[in-house]
Protein backbone atom coordinates (compact mmCIF):
# COMPACT_ATOMS: atom_id res chain seq x y z
CA UNK A 1 0.00 0.00 0.00
CA UNK A 2 1.91 3.15 -0.88
CA UNK A 3 2.39 5.74 1.54
CA UNK A 4 0.92 8.90 2.09
CA UNK A 5 3.45 11.13 0.82
CA UNK A 6 3.78 8.49 -2.60
CA UNK A 7 0.43 8.98 -3.18
CA UNK A 8 0.59 12.63 -2.77
CA UNK A 9 3.61 12.50 -6.01
CA UNK A 10 1.46 10.36 -7.64
CA UNK A 11 -1.44 13.02 -7.59
CA UNK A 12 0.71 15.83 -8.55
CA UNK A 13 2.81 14.08 -11.26
CA UNK A 14 -1.02 13.26 -12.85
CA UNK A 15 -1.15 17.22 -12.37
CA UNK A 16 1.68 18.13 -14.45
CA UNK A 17 1.59 19.18 -18.28
CA UNK A 18 4.95 18.27 -18.75
CA UNK A 19 6.95 14.82 -17.15
CA UNK A 20 9.04 16.71 -14.24
CA UNK A 21 12.47 16.09 -14.35
CA UNK A 22 15.31 16.09 -11.58
CA UNK A 23 18.04 18.95 -11.83
CA UNK A 24 20.55 16.97 -12.98
CA UNK A 25 18.78 13.81 -12.59
CA UNK A 26 18.82 10.75 -14.65
CA UNK A 27 16.29 10.18 -16.77
CA UNK A 28 16.40 6.47 -15.87
CA UNK A 29 13.80 3.97 -15.10
CA UNK A 30 13.36 4.41 -10.87
CA UNK A 31 11.99 2.46 -8.63
CA UNK A 32 8.19 3.58 -7.23
CA UNK A 33 8.55 2.40 -3.92
CA UNK A 34 11.65 4.23 -3.79
CA UNK A 35 12.53 6.54 -6.49
CA UNK A 36 15.76 5.22 -6.64
CA UNK A 37 17.24 3.28 -9.48
CA UNK A 38 16.47 -0.12 -9.49
CA UNK A 39 19.63 -1.07 -9.28
CA UNK A 40 20.16 0.71 -5.89
CA UNK A 41 16.88 0.08 -4.76
CA UNK A 42 16.49 0.29 -1.14
CA UNK A 43 12.70 -0.94 -0.55
CA UNK A 44 13.76 -3.70 1.21
CA UNK A 45 15.39 -2.36 3.93
CA UNK A 46 12.00 -0.80 4.90
CA UNK A 47 12.11 -0.29 8.58
CA UNK A 48 9.10 -0.78 10.81
CA UNK A 49 8.61 1.11 14.22
CA UNK A 50 5.71 1.49 16.21
CA UNK A 51 5.15 5.19 17.55
CA UNK A 52 2.49 7.37 19.37
CA UNK A 53 3.50 10.27 17.52
CA UNK A 54 2.69 11.47 13.76
CA UNK A 55 3.89 13.22 11.13
CA UNK A 56 1.74 15.80 9.20
CA UNK A 57 3.93 16.91 6.25
CA UNK A 58 2.71 20.05 4.58
CA UNK A 59 4.54 19.98 1.06
CA UNK A 60 5.29 23.00 -1.26
CA UNK A 61 4.25 22.30 -4.76
CA UNK A 62 7.33 20.42 -6.45
CA UNK A 63 8.70 19.02 -3.57
CA UNK A 64 6.74 15.26 -3.63
CA UNK A 65 8.75 15.56 -7.10
CA UNK A 66 12.26 15.67 -5.99
CA UNK A 67 14.04 12.45 -5.69
CA UNK A 68 15.88 13.57 -2.95
CA UNK A 69 13.43 14.47 -0.73
CA UNK A 70 13.23 13.09 2.92
CA UNK A 71 9.21 13.35 3.75
CA UNK A 72 9.39 10.20 1.97
CA UNK A 73 11.58 8.62 4.34
CA UNK A 74 9.51 9.80 7.09
CA UNK A 75 6.59 8.46 5.68
CA UNK A 76 8.63 5.06 4.69
CA UNK A 77 9.63 4.99 8.99
CA UNK A 78 6.42 6.48 10.89
CA UNK A 79 2.93 4.73 10.25
CA UNK A 80 0.81 7.90 11.16
CA UNK A 81 2.11 10.22 8.24
CA UNK A 82 0.00 12.42 6.98
CA UNK A 83 1.04 14.42 3.73
CA UNK A 84 -0.76 17.28 2.29
CA UNK A 85 0.17 19.93 -0.58
CA UNK A 86 0.60 23.19 0.19
CA UNK A 87 -1.55 25.90 -1.45
CA UNK A 88 -2.54 29.62 -0.05
CA UNK A 89 -6.08 29.77 -1.77
CA UNK A 90 -6.90 26.01 -0.85
CA UNK A 91 -7.07 23.96 1.89
CA UNK A 92 -7.77 19.68 1.75
CA UNK A 93 -10.91 19.72 4.31
CA UNK A 94 -9.19 16.28 5.20
CA UNK A 95 -6.16 18.24 6.54
CA UNK A 96 -8.11 20.37 8.55
CA UNK A 97 -10.16 16.97 9.95
CA UNK A 98 -7.02 15.43 10.87
CA UNK A 99 -5.84 18.91 12.54
CA UNK A 100 -9.40 18.67 14.87
CA UNK A 101 -9.22 15.09 15.41
CA UNK A 102 -9.37 15.28 19.40
CA UNK A 103 -6.75 12.02 19.12
CA UNK A 104 -4.30 13.92 17.89
CA UNK A 105 -2.36 17.21 19.88
CA UNK A 106 -0.67 18.94 16.62
CA UNK A 107 2.76 20.74 16.77
CA UNK A 108 4.10 23.46 14.17
CA UNK A 109 7.28 23.02 13.90
CA UNK A 110 9.11 25.89 13.56
CA UNK A 111 11.38 28.57 14.68
CA UNK A 112 9.86 30.29 17.92
CA UNK A 113 10.76 34.12 16.97
CA UNK A 114 8.27 34.32 14.32
CA UNK A 115 5.59 33.18 16.66
CA UNK A 116 3.74 35.37 19.05
CA UNK A 117 5.06 33.90 22.57
CA UNK A 118 2.56 32.86 24.27
CA UNK A 119 2.05 29.70 21.42
CA UNK A 120 5.96 28.87 21.46
CA UNK A 121 6.95 25.60 23.16
CA UNK A 122 10.20 23.97 23.46
CA UNK A 123 9.32 20.53 25.41
CA UNK A 124 6.28 18.25 25.05
CA UNK A 125 4.36 17.29 28.36
CA UNK A 126 4.99 13.39 29.30
CA UNK A 127 2.68 10.77 27.88
CA UNK A 128 0.88 10.35 30.76
CA UNK A 129 -0.13 14.09 32.41
CA UNK A 130 -3.17 13.99 33.83
CA UNK A 131 -3.78 13.02 37.45
CA UNK A 132 -6.21 10.28 36.68
CA UNK A 133 -4.02 8.43 34.46
CA UNK A 134 -6.14 9.29 31.30
CA UNK A 135 -3.72 9.28 28.35
CA UNK A 136 -2.64 12.45 26.88
CA UNK A 137 -3.05 13.22 22.91
CA UNK A 138 -0.83 12.02 20.72
CA UNK A 139 1.69 14.27 19.55
CA UNK A 140 1.72 15.35 15.78
CA UNK A 141 4.00 17.33 14.66
CA UNK A 142 3.45 19.66 11.40
CA UNK A 143 6.94 19.94 9.28
CA UNK A 144 6.77 22.32 6.87
CA UNK A 145 8.43 21.11 3.95
CA UNK A 146 9.83 22.87 1.55
CA UNK A 147 12.65 25.78 0.62
CA UNK A 148 13.03 27.85 4.09
CA UNK A 149 11.38 30.85 1.86
CA UNK A 150 8.22 28.27 1.07
CA UNK A 151 7.85 27.11 4.47
CA UNK A 152 7.79 30.89 5.84
CA UNK A 153 5.13 31.02 3.48
CA UNK A 154 3.53 28.26 4.74
CA UNK A 155 3.64 29.72 8.02
CA UNK A 156 2.33 32.88 7.83
CA UNK A 157 -0.48 32.12 5.18
CA UNK A 158 -2.40 29.10 6.67
CA UNK A 159 -4.90 30.29 9.12
CA UNK A 160 -5.36 27.18 10.20
CA UNK A 161 -2.36 26.69 11.66
CA UNK A 162 -2.75 30.19 13.63
CA UNK A 163 -3.85 28.91 17.06
CA UNK A 164 -1.90 25.63 17.30
CA UNK A 165 1.13 25.80 19.40
CA UNK A 166 4.25 26.27 18.04
CA UNK A 167 7.27 23.96 18.67
CA UNK A 168 10.36 25.79 18.36
CA UNK A 169 13.36 23.59 18.40
CA UNK A 170 16.60 24.55 20.79
CA UNK A 171 19.81 25.69 19.49
CA UNK A 172 21.57 23.29 22.45
CA UNK A 173 19.34 20.74 20.74
CA UNK A 174 20.21 21.05 17.73
CA UNK A 175 24.17 20.90 18.45
CA UNK A 176 23.80 18.11 20.69
CA UNK A 177 22.16 16.52 17.92
CA UNK A 178 25.14 17.65 15.36
CA UNK A 179 27.66 16.56 17.54
CA UNK A 180 27.06 13.52 16.86
CA UNK A 181 26.56 14.08 12.69
CA UNK A 182 29.89 14.86 11.52
CA UNK A 183 30.76 16.36 8.87
CA UNK A 184 27.35 17.77 7.43
CA UNK A 185 26.61 21.26 6.91
CA UNK A 186 24.31 23.54 8.87
CA UNK A 187 20.82 22.69 6.93
CA UNK A 188 18.63 20.19 8.72
CA UNK A 189 17.05 18.25 6.03
CA UNK A 190 13.14 16.97 6.90
CA UNK A 191 13.73 13.48 8.06
CA UNK A 192 16.57 15.20 10.39
CA UNK A 193 14.08 17.24 12.02
CA UNK A 194 11.41 14.56 12.36
CA UNK A 195 14.16 12.92 14.58
CA UNK A 196 14.69 15.89 16.76
CA UNK A 197 10.97 15.59 17.09
CA UNK A 198 10.92 12.29 17.87
CA UNK A 199 13.59 12.97 20.82
CA UNK A 200 11.65 15.36 22.40
CA UNK A 201 8.55 13.36 22.27
CA UNK A 202 10.21 10.34 24.04
CA UNK A 203 10.41 7.77 20.49
CA UNK A 204 13.74 7.37 20.80
CA UNK A 205 13.50 4.00 18.32
CA UNK A 206 12.02 6.03 16.25
CA UNK A 207 14.38 8.73 16.39
CA UNK A 208 17.03 6.19 15.24
CA UNK A 209 16.00 4.63 12.88
CA UNK A 210 14.41 7.97 10.99
CA UNK A 211 19.10 8.74 11.10
CA UNK A 212 20.00 5.36 10.13
CA UNK A 213 17.51 4.81 7.48
CA UNK A 214 18.49 8.75 6.33
CA UNK A 215 21.83 7.02 6.17
CA UNK A 216 21.55 4.59 4.47
CA UNK A 217 18.93 6.93 2.09
CA UNK A 218 21.83 9.09 1.53
CA UNK A 219 24.53 6.12 0.43
CA UNK A 220 22.00 4.76 -2.04
CA UNK A 221 21.17 8.16 -3.32
CA UNK A 222 24.95 9.22 -3.99
CA UNK A 223 26.22 5.74 -5.00
CA UNK A 224 23.14 5.70 -7.61
CA UNK A 225 24.19 9.19 -8.50
CA UNK A 226 27.63 8.23 -8.94
CA UNK A 227 27.03 5.52 -10.78
CA UNK A 228 28.54 3.24 -8.26
CA UNK A 229 27.24 -0.17 -6.79
CA UNK A 230 25.99 -0.18 -2.81
CA UNK A 231 28.19 -1.00 0.18
CA UNK A 232 25.61 -3.53 1.74
CA UNK A 233 27.65 -4.09 4.95
CA UNK A 234 29.04 -0.35 5.52
CA UNK A 235 28.06 1.60 8.40
CA UNK A 236 25.29 3.12 7.61
CA UNK A 237 23.27 -0.80 6.57
CA UNK A 238 25.10 -1.81 9.81
CA UNK A 239 23.57 0.92 12.15
CA UNK A 240 20.39 0.18 10.36
CA UNK A 241 20.12 -3.18 11.35
CA UNK A 242 21.17 -2.84 14.79
CA UNK A 243 18.43 -0.16 15.53
CA UNK A 244 15.87 -2.47 14.19
CA UNK A 245 17.31 -5.58 16.14
CA UNK A 246 16.35 -3.48 18.92
CA UNK A 247 13.28 -2.24 18.01
CA UNK A 248 11.93 -6.06 17.63
CA UNK A 249 13.60 -6.89 21.12
CA UNK A 250 12.07 -3.65 22.36
CA UNK A 251 14.75 -1.77 23.78
CA UNK A 252 16.41 1.38 22.82
CA UNK A 253 20.13 1.35 21.37
CA UNK A 254 22.85 3.76 22.82
CA UNK A 255 23.45 6.34 20.17
CA UNK A 256 26.78 6.93 18.26
CA UNK A 257 29.21 8.55 19.83
ZN1 LIG B 1 12.79 0.43 -4.36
Amino acid sequence: MPHAVSLLRAARLARSAKPFLARGGFKRERCAGCRLLPSHCMCALRPLVTTRAGVCLLMADIEPLKPSNTGWLIADVVPDTFAFGWARTETDPALLALLADPQWQPYVVFPGQYAAPERVVHTLPPPLESLDGATAKRPLFILLDGTWGEARKMFSRSPYLDALPVLSLEPEQISQYKLRRSGRDDHFCTSEVAALCMSLAGEHVAEQTLEAYLAVFTHHYLRAKNQQPIVWDGDAHQRLREVQCQEQAGATVPAVP
